[in-house]
C-alpha cells in the first residue's frame, strides 16, 4: 500500500465510465499555462484545454473532475473543481482553488504544479444554475468554494430576474471581485481570520432571514453540513418545490473527498438497482 492509495476511489463496477454517468463528459488533458494569486486565499491556475468539441465549454458553472495524483497501477485520485471562466479565442480556462491549511491531494498538486504540468481530467459536467425559468428571485449562499461558480453564475445571470446573494469568505478581495449585476444584491458574511470555515452558521441564519421563501428559487453550495442545513430549511420547513432548492455539497469538513466519492458512488450503485440514474441521484442525500 503506498502512500496515495488510501485516496483512490474505487469503481469496480465501472459505473463511472458508464454512459448514465459520463453524459457527454470527456476524459482529455489539460496543460498549466501560469499560477497567481490574484488574493490571499486563491491560487488561479490559467490551463489550456483543446476540447474536441468547444460547445459544452460555453455553459455557465461548469465543474471537472481533475485528476491530482496518479498513482501506478491505479485508478487516478481526483478532486472536483469549477471553470470560473473559459476563454474561447484562446483556449485557456481559469480554475480557482481555495487555500486550506489541512494537507491534502489537491493541496500537494497545486503545490508541484507549475507552467508546463500536465493533467488529466473528466469534464465538463454542467451543474446547477439557478432556476431562472421560474420567473421568482433567485436567493444564492455560498462559501468561498463556491465564489468561482457564482463569479459564473453572475456573467450569464438571465436579465430581468432579482437576486440576492450571500457569500462567506474570509478573504473580501475574493468577494470584492464579483461582478456587479443589475438586480443583484451581493452580501459579504465576513468570517474572522480565528473563525474556522464550515463553522459559522452565518450562511443558514442568512437563509432563514429570507422573508416570504415562498417567492423565491434558492441555489446553494459550500460545506455539506451548512449547504444541507440550508437545504432542509427550504425544502422541509418552507416547503418549497425540489426544483426550486438547488443545493450541492461541495466539500465535508474533517472528510476528504474520496470519502465522499466512495459514499457517492455506493449511492449510485443503491439508485442503479431501483431502477434509476444519475437524474434520480441527489447529492445530499448522501449520507456523510
Ligand atoms: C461541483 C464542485 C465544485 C467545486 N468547485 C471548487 C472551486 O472552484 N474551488 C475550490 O477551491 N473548491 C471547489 N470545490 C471543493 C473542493 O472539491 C474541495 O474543497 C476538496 O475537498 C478539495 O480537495 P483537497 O484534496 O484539497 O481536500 P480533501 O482531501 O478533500 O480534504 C482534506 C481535508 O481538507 C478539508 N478541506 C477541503 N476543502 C477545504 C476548504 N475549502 N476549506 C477548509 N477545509 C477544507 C477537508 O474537510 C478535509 O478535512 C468544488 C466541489 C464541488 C463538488
Amino acid at each position: 500500500m503506498n502512500a496515495t492509495s488510501k485516496e483512490v476511489v474505487e469503481d469496480p463496477n465501472a459505473r463511472l465510465e458508464q454512459d448514465d454517468h459520463m453524459r457527454g463528459m470527456e476524459h482529455a488533458k489539460m496543460t498549466v499555462e501560469g499560477i497567481t494569486r490574484p488574493f490571499a486565499s486563491v491560487a488561479r491556475v490559467v490551463a489550456r484545454i483543446d476540447p474536441s468539441d468547444p460547445a459544452p465549454w460555453r455553459l455557465p458553472n461548469l465543474a471537472l473532475r481533475l485528476q491530482v495524483e496518479t498513482p501506478a497501477g491505479q485508478r487516478p485520485v481526483t478532486r472536483i473543481y469549477t471553470v470560473r471562466s473559459y476563454d474561447e479565442a484562446s483556449g485557456l480556462i481559469e480554475i480557482d482553488f481555495v487555500i486550506h491549511e489541512d494537507k491534502s491531494p489537491a493541496m500537494d498538486w497545486l503545490a508541484r504544479a507549475q507552467p508546463g504540468t500536465v493533467i488529466g481530467y473528466t469534464g465538463p459536467r454542467p451543474h446547477f444554475v439557478p432556476a431562472w425559468e421560474s420567473g421568482r428571485k433567485v436567493a444564492i449562499f455560498a462559501d468561498e468554494t463556491a465564489i468561482p461558480a457564482v463569479y459564473s453564475i453572475l456573467q450569464s445571470w438571465q436579465a430581468g430576474i432579482e437576486g440576492v446573494a450571500y457569500i462567506e469568505t474570509a478573504d473580501r478581495a475574493a468577494f470584492d471581485e464579483l461582478p456587479a449585476v443589475e438586480g443583484v444584491s451581493l452580501n459579504l458574511l465576513l468570517r474572522g481570520a480565528d473563525e474556522a470555515p464550515g463553522t459559522t452558521g452565518r450562511l443558514v441564519a442568512a437563509a432563514k432571514a429570507i422573508p416570504d421563501p415562498a417567492g423565491w428559487t434558492v441555489w446553494v453550495s459550500g460545506e455539506r453540513q451548512e449547504t444541507r442545513a440550508i437545504r432542509r430549511h427550504f425544502s422541509e420547513t418552507c416547503e418549497l418545490p425540489r426544483e426550486d432548492v438547488r443545493a450541492t455539497g461541495y466539500w465535508r469538513r474533517g472528510v476528504s473527498s474520496s470519502e465522499v466519492d466512495r459514499m457517492r458512488l455506493r449511492h449510485y450503485e443503491e439508485v442503479i438497482s431501483q431502477g434509476g440514474g444519475l437524474r434520480e441521484f441527489e447529492d445530499l442525500d448522501v449520507q456523510i
